[in-house]
């Protein structure tokens, strides 16, 4: 096993990581931007390295620098974390050419999943049912009108390099395809530097299911269940559960089983998750992420087990030590993501938190790196902390969420908080009668 982890990341999921760490016996380091010298992370970990100024390009994705760190600190492994450096397979050779111990999956398999184009034909040809669409990427608009045809409207144009929903854009009828292939193309160039793009059938009310992996370097792999992220706004999640309210038995184990087997075949490794959409008892593959996922906590709630630590330990070459009959769902899941934002115009809103209180009680857990007097910074992502509630049911978890977002405060700053707490008395949510479209209708009926 490591003796000492580099954690290149920051805010709540280093926090997440550093805690694994400590309890598994690994010393931590943690870096920094000069932004964050005073956060949780670093005061957290035994050791810190400052590696730049507060722009992330300088820092948190600054691969000399976090090298270095590692080399001065004698960190043996690096765990990504989630965003930043997490998917980026040419970081993931540079660690291992540099004979460090990178927390996540073979290079080849990053980078396969990273181009989503190839990994659709990848997944297709492992079994995987896939959203009907181009084959490959598309040529011209004449080629894409053919294509849409074929598809029939509506269309979304995707981009080949997507990610946190940028270079995705619906056209409803052939008229409007020109535009959105033109603007699908100049966000995705601007977003990724890669214009390239393919076109999927835009399905109306699909739920975003997606399925938990871990698989060791000794062929097995598991999965963790589901989990149902229909929640969101812009395509980014902001509310996830497990399992999910809407698949039954007999679905959650067949989708299970068709994803253990293509990752077998595939040869994976580390922590993963294989997202669809399911309409119609259905399920259509649309992309894969090979690392840890914000909302991985529902999974841990409802499985018990420790996603981090099975990373760390498959990553030191240990095996899983549990067999797919032996992971059992217990009880139901939500998180909910505190964002620094206004809760219905989503403007960003950093400055000091003035005042903080944390939910507690039974089933109720709270990651989060914010204190009273902490400065939220202007140049990271908004996610200050999540709220993950677990009960013995979906009501018993409904209320505990309720009551755990009443006790919790924020103040100083606007939070999603007042969000969740008009979502948790929904008559939809409660009856877990929604769909991934159904939030930007709530929004724009509730006057965001
Ligand atoms: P990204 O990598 O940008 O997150 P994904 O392919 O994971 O992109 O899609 C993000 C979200 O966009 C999905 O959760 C879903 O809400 C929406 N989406 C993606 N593909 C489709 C589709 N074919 N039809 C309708 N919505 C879609």
């Amino acid at each position: 096993m490591f003796e000492k982890i580099l954690i290149a990341n920051r805010g709540e999921i280093a926090l997440r990581i550093n805690r694994a760490c400590k309890e598994m016996g690994i010393s931590t380091v943690a870096v920094h931007s000069t932004a964050d010298a005073e956060a949780m992370h670093v005061r957290l970990a035994d050791e810190s390295v400052c590696i730049g100024p507060p722009s992330a390009t300088q820092s948190y994705l600054n691969i000399p620098q976090i090298i270095a760190a590692c080399e001065i600190t004698g960190a043996e492994a690096i765990h990504p974390g989630y965003g930043f450096l997490s998917e980026n397979a040419r970081f993931a050779e540079i660690v291992a050419e540099h004979g460090i111990t990178f927390i996540g999956p073979r290079p080849e398999h990053i980078r396969l999943m990273g181009d989503k184009i190839a990994a659709k034909q990848a997944v297709k040809s492992l079994g995987i049912p896939t959203v009907p669409g181009s084959d490959g990427a598309v040529g011209s608009d004449r080629d894409a009108q053919i294509i849409a045809a074929e598809i029939g409207f509506p269309v979304l144009v995707k981009a080949a390099a997507g990610g946190g929903g940028r270079g995705m854009k619906v056209a409803r009828k052939p008229e409007d395809l020109s535009f959105a292939l033109a603007t699908a193309r100049a966000e995705a160039k601007s977003a990724f530097g890669d214009d390239a793009i393919y076109l999927e059938k835009y399905l109306e009310r699909p739920r975003h299911i997606e399925v938990q992996v871990l698989a060791d370097s000794f062929g097995k792999v598991v999965h963790l269940g589901e989990r149902d992220c229909s929640l969101q706004r812009r395509h980014q999640k902001l509310w996830e559960e497990a399992p999910s309210p809407a698949l039954n038995e007999a679905q959650r184990e067949s989708i299970g089983k068709v994803v253990t087997n293509a990752l077998t075949k595939l040869g994976y490794l580390g922590a993963g998750t294989v997202e669809f959409l399911f309409e119609d008892g259905a399920f259509y593959f649309i992309e894969m992420n090979t690392r840890l996922q914000v909302e991985h906590p529902v999974s841990e709630a409802i499985t018990g087990i420790d996603i981090v630590r099975e990373q760390i330990r498959i990553a030191a070459g240990g095996a899983i030590e549990f067999d797919q009959s032996d992971i059992v769902i217990s009880g139901h899941a939500i998180e909910c993501r505190i964002n620094a934002e206004n809760p219905f115009t989503f403007q960003p809103s950093p400055g000091t938190i003035t005042q903080f209180h944390a939910p507690g009680g039974l089933g109720v857990r709270f990651d989060s790196g914010i204190y009273s007097g902490y400065r939220v910074p202007p140049y990271y992502d908004s996610l200050i902390g999540k709220l993950v509630v677990h009960g013995k049911n979906r009501n018993e978890c409904l209320m505990r969420l309720r009551r755990s977002l009443d006790e919790l405060v924020v103040g100083g700053i606007d939070t999603t908080i007042p969000l969740f707490q008009q979502l948790v008395r929904d008559p939809d949510i409660l009856n877990g009668d929604y769909h991934i479209h159904w939030l930007e209708h709530y929004l724009a009926a509730h006057g965001a």
